[in-house]
């Protein structure tokens, strides 16, 4: 028997086993399409995959006689670059995750499910050269045409009917008849005319001397990767600087990648770079339905659109002319996706510009402890904004002692005063409180009972409005109980501070003045969250008070005392990352102040005023706090002095998920690369929805080290018995201990 060579084709298929898999051919392929990147449909058990090409080989008889066929070959041309499988491999080595499921985190879920790449041509329309003057005369009697007709003639080139859709709300009729009298004209592309062919439509701010150093500091080194950290306060004009970059790179005809935490993706911003910017921009981010990602991912990828605008999930879109990635906000801790293939998109942003040899611009008030680490080993060049743009001052902070203060629900006299005069000066006030509800905890009067989750290890919260009782972590509700359960006393007291219970408390204590609460209680109704911003910024708000919703994004221009009800809960966290995030969030609600021309004000209630970390923060700034705590992690050799992965187990049965994990702990002591292995132990909440959660935490002074205990580890927990019985996963660079 003569053995022929064959084809064979090692494709990632989206389940949780980290190998390659080989298929042959189908019967009649143009092997002109067999490129790596391309979209394959496997037979796999019973079932069929989408899978993606990752290397083509060749075998005999001998080693391809018991492959199957795939079954078809979705993708005439590649969808991901070999830059892009490059970086995927990277993270699926770094993140020891399966590499079917890294390369699957890459596409929509429409292209996942193996809907065509190809994109649905769209008509664009643009009016005929006909004079507006005759136009207008003819259509007197057609007011719907005529409007619709200077519309198309006031935009830069070709729009499409999405476009029109956005501006008129009957609109099909009257571009039927303009286009039936010849007066618009369709095209297949959204074409420029002459007289547009600026980038910019909208002339630049005139930068200030602090911008002007980092938009120079960065267009000179736009060849090559960099990273910069751009620092600034907010409202420091960090955008501006962005805009401008971005105008160099789209000048050099690169595309631009913008990654932003969800709640700072807001229509404002995007309506924002539209006015700057005439070429086609997309945006990619949980508001739009499948199709919608499906076409701005295709854009980018074909290279019709210059701009994404997208959230973490939006990291991996391939950019055929890549130019440049901006993250911002990049201290945010949405940026890293906590299940799954659990990933940091900022540390991928990172090694994605270095693949592709092009800058990043990091951005935020209150960059991350692992940034400033990265500045001070010269990894990252930082460019700050130290003022405000424009005329808006810095807000001044204090602390308010509230010892031995009678708090009415949780408001002291002083506050309460404070905010009485700043109200009676027609200004606004914010008051933040993150816990929302009405009160975190029941508790009875007689016997000392607290309503408990049955599924967790939490307290119910009250939620009185709803008469409810709800779990914060799982779906758990029940109707909020009359009298106590252990001793049927009904003398049931809710203890501490929720929004809902503060809300209460600024009706009675200012009942001529109106309040608004933001938190997710209150927004959950589809347009809520719009309805009550609009109030706000029309001034028919006199109080805002709200959760972790109100720290980022939006602009208050008329608020001038913002108060943190309780800084003190946020004080005393297990976990080592809690006085970062803590004096983050601080700086980010006090950022809300005063950002028009009024100053500012920062009232913070604690019963901790000799606090180090909170004196540091408002005394010297959020820098010399960072240098603080960056010389605390160092003397702890937490990271980033040494590096972390955290393996977590789950399991109804509490004996298993530990004893897992104490086989994990008992594997790796069987090594002596050393890395400090802690625990097992049980989570800090110990049980959630009804699962019991241990965790094992690996620390080791070298990367290198941790990395080489994984690879060998991954393959050896596959292969425990009591890996098959519980649910366990691994966060590399975990960034909280929960
Ligand atoms: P950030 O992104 O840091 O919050 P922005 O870029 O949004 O800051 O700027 C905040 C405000 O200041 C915006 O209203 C912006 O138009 C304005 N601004 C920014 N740069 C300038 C400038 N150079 N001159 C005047 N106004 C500016
Ligand atoms: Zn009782
Ligand atoms: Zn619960």
């Amino acid at each position: 028997m003569n053995s022929s060579r064959k084809i064979i084709l090692s494709v990632a298929v989206p389940i949780p086993l980290n190998h390659l898999f080989d298929y042959l051919p189908p019967d009649n392929y143009d092997p002109q399409h067999l490129k790596t990147g391309i979209r394959i449909k496997v037979p796999f058990g019973k079932q069929s995959k989408i899978a993606v090409l990752i290397e083509v080989k060749s075998g005999d008889d001998k080693n391809t006689s018991k492959l199957k066929q795939v079954e078809a070959i979705l993708d005439t041309e590649p969808l991901l670059s070999a830059k892009d499988i490059q970086l995927l491999n990277w993270a699926k080595q770094y993140y020891h995750h399966p590499i079917g499921d890294v390369f699957t985190s890459a596409f929509p879920t429409t292209l996942r499910k193996g809907k065509s790449s190809e994109l649905k041509s769209i008509d664009y329309y643009l009016p005929t050269a006909e004079g507006t003057e005759v136009v207008e005369s003819r259509l007197k009697n057609a007011p719907k045409q005529l409007a619709l007709f200077k519309f198309l003639k006031s935009q830069p080139g070709a729009i499409s009917s999405q476009e029109i859709a956005l501006h008129f709300k009957l609109w099909r009729a009257p571009l039927k008849a303009l286009i039936d009298k010849a007066y618009v004209c369709t095209s297949n592309q959204p074409v420029f005319d002459s007289t547009h062919l600026n980038i910019t439509q909208q002339t630049p701010l005139i930068a200030n001397a602090e911008q002007q150093t980092a938009i120079d500091s960065i267009s000179t080194q736009l060849d090559q990767f960099a990273v910069h950290l751009l620092e600034g306060v907010t409202g420091s004009g960090k955008t501006e600087v962005y805009l401008q970059v971005i105008e160099q790179v789209l000048e050099r005809n690169l595309q631009v990648l913008v990654l932003l935490p969800e709640i700072t993706l807001t229509p404002q911003l995007e309506a924002r770079f539209k006015q700057r910017f005439t070429v086609p921009i997309e945006t990619y981010h949980s508001q739009h339905n499948e199709n919608q990602r499906h076409a701005a991912w295709l854009k980018l990828q074909k290279g019709h659109s210059s701009i994404l605008l997208g959230t973490r999930s939006a990291l991996f879109t391939p950019l055929p002319r890549p130019g440049l990635i901006i993250l911002d906000e990049e201290h945010d801790s949405s940026f890293k996706q906590q299940e799954g293939f659990r990933f940091s998109a900022r540390d991928v942003a990172i090694v994605r510009a270095k693949v592709l040899n092009i800058p990043i611009i990091l951005g935020s008030a209150t960059p991350s402890l692992e940034s400033l680490y990265n500045v001070d080993k010269k990894r990252y060049q930082l460019l700050r904004l130290p003022n405000r743009a424009g005329n808006a001052k810095p807000p001044s902070m204090s602390l308010l002692d509230i010892r031995n203060q009678s708090l009415h629900e949780g408001l002291s006299p002083p506050l309460i005063r404070e905010i009485r005069k700043t109200l009676a000066k027609k200004q606004q006030v914010l008051l933040f409180l993150n816990r929302r509800g009405f009160a975190p905890t029941l508790i009875c009067h007689s016997c000392g009972w607290v309503a408990q989750c049955s599924r967790c290890d939490a307290n119910m919260v009250v939620h009185y409005k709803q008469q409810k009782l709800r779990c914060h972590h799982c779906a758990s509700e029940q109707s909020l109980p009359r009298q106590c359960i252990a001793c049927k006393s009904e003398e049931l007291k809710p203890l501490g501070l929720g929004t809902e219970r503060v809300e209460n408390a600024l009706h009675q204590l200012f009942p001529e003045h109106k309040s608004v609460r933001l938190d997710r209680d209150s927004t959950q109704r589809k347009g809520a969250l719009k309805q009550h911003l609009d109030a706000i910024n029309q001034g028919e708000v006199d109080i805002i008070l709200g959760t972790q919703m109100l720290a980022k994004g939006h602009h208050f221009p008329n608020v001038t005392l913002v108060v943190l009800l309780d800084v003190d809960s946020g004080l005393f966290s297990i976990d080592f990352h809690a006085p970062e995030r803590l004096a983050q969030l601080i700086i980010q609600v006090a950022g809300r102040a005063g950002r028009a021309e009024k100053k500012g004000r920062v009232i913070m209630q604690t019963r901790q005023p000799d606090h180090p970390l909170l004196n540091t923060l408002i005394h010297q700034g959020y820098q010399a706090f960072a240098q603080a705590a960056l010389a605390e992690r160092k003397n702890a050799q937490l990271p980033p002095y040494s590096y972390q992965a955290l393996l977590r187990s789950l399991s109804h049965e509490k004996d298993i998920a530990f004893e897992f994990l104490l086989a994990v702990a008992e594997l790796i002591n069987q090594q002596t690369n050393g890395t400090l292995v802690l625990g097992p132990v049980a989570a800090p909440m110990a049980k959630r929805a009804g699962q019991f959660r241990f965790q094992l935490l690996l620390q080791h002074s070298k990367r290198k080290q941790l990395h080489q205990l994984l690879n060998w580890l991954m393959p050896e927990i596959a292969k425990l018995k009591l890996a098959r019985k519980v649910r366990w996963s691994l966060d590399v660079d975990p960034i909280d201990l929960y």
